[in-house]
């Protein structure tokens, strides 16, 4: 890609540290290339004596960072004949596995937890024509019957034990490097199934050879299997997109995390909303809970005084708070004022000044 070209995607721009070949047909929405935002304000806000970045990679075409994953995935279940995709989600990785299926032309079939259809997170799946089927039963069984599919026809399953997930996901490291000149000293994010964080490291690995940054992994409190060290039956938090109760990349992530020096850490839900409402008010980034959900991890760990002046921190913001609208509605209801005419809008404009 040569200087004042558009942006062709992640496989245009990254394709020498990607498994492709010239052959391979690529199924892209123009994924990547999402800003970096400086978090000044929430920065001072939370006493956090870091730099603080945003990577906004809930701006990626489906309003989350699995867009990454998908177009090589994708791109290679074309390239390999298959005749669809089968993907196990919470609701994220089916609406991007949905629109690249149908970007493709292949059929698209996710596996959700009932709980999650009827909750509506599986709409943005279904308006992109994917066959959804709600499970009696946890992700982790969504996960074990499309693996059992995906294995007997000619479905490709399309979540994090794909290993091209990985591959195309490290290209959010690559574009933080980019961005930054190099990685900050703490990079921060949720982890649900494992596979980010194990894609992360390995691309931090890959592209900046120099100087690497810790690993901060977060997780809800009642749904933290790599933290309790063990899986946890009926996983629960109100981050619905880590609500994961045996990850599929289990040693990825831990090992992520001991190899850099890092470390992780629960978030209770209460914690998620407050950093949720911080970011949202004072940065005007609306992220989902899972999203938010690391940053409440930072804010804690900024009162126990871990950051340093002169260290930076590049926290990914995984999911769009558009995915999960209803919550912000919950989160806020004082804003909204009932009125009728200009007077009362002028009398109420004087009580909020
Ligand atoms: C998938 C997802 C995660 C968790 O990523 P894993 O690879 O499963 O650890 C976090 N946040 C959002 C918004 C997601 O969609």
């Amino acid at each position: 890609m040569k200087h004042g070209e558009p942006w062709p995607g992640i496989i245009g721009k990254y394709g020498q540290y990607l498994p492709v070949t010239k052959e391979m047909p690529v199924v892209t929405l123009l994924e990547g290339n999402t800003p970096l935002v400086c978090a000044q304000r929430l920065a001072r806000q939370v006493g956090l004596r870091a730099e603080l970045f945003i990577k906004n990679d809930a701006l990626n075409p489906t309003g989350s960072f699995k867009d990454r994953g998908m177009t090589l995935m994708v791109s290679k279940a074309l390239e390999e004949h298959a005749i669809g995709v089968i993907c196990p989600s919470l609701g994220n990785a089916s609406a991007s596995a949905a629109a690249y299926a149908a970007r493709a032309g292949l059929k698209c079939f996710a596996l959700a937890p009932e709980e999650v259809v009827i909750t509506g997170q599986m709409a943005q799946t279904q308006v992109h024509g994917a066959h959804v089927f709600a499970i009696r039963g946890s992700y982790d069984d969504c996960t074990a019957i499309a693996q059992e599919i995906a294995a007997d026809d000619r479905l490709v399953l399309v979540n994090s034990l794909n290993p091209y997930a990985m591959h195309g996901q490290k290209t959010a490291a690559f574009e933080i490097c980019d961005q930054l000149g190099q990685p900050p000293t703490y990079v921060a994010l949720p982890v649900g199934d494992g596979g980010n964080i194990t894609a992360l490291w390995q691309g931090f690995k890959e592209y900046a050879k120099n100087r690497l940054p810790r690993m901060l992994g977060f997780q809800g409190t009642g749904a933290a299997p790599l933290i309790d060290g063990q899986p946890i039956a009926k996983p629960q938090t109100l981050a619905t997109a880590i609500r994961i109760g045996r990850p599929s990349n289990w040693q990825g992530a831990l090992d992520a995390v001991e190899e850099s020096g890092g470390l992780m850490e629960k978030v209770t839900d209460d914690e998620i909303v407050a950093a949720y409402q911080l970011v949202a008010g004072l940065e005007g980034i609306f992220l989902d809970p899972s999203g938010a959900s690391a940053l409440a991890g930072l804010v804690k760990l900024s009162r126990q005084g871990f950051f340093k002046p002169g260290e930076n921190v590049g926290l990914l913001a995984t999911g769009h708070g558009l995915k999960d609208g209803y919550r912000a509605a919950i989160a806020q209801p004082s804003t909204v004022v009932y009125v009728e005419n200009a007077k009362e809008v002028r009398r109420a404009l004087k009580n909020l000044r």
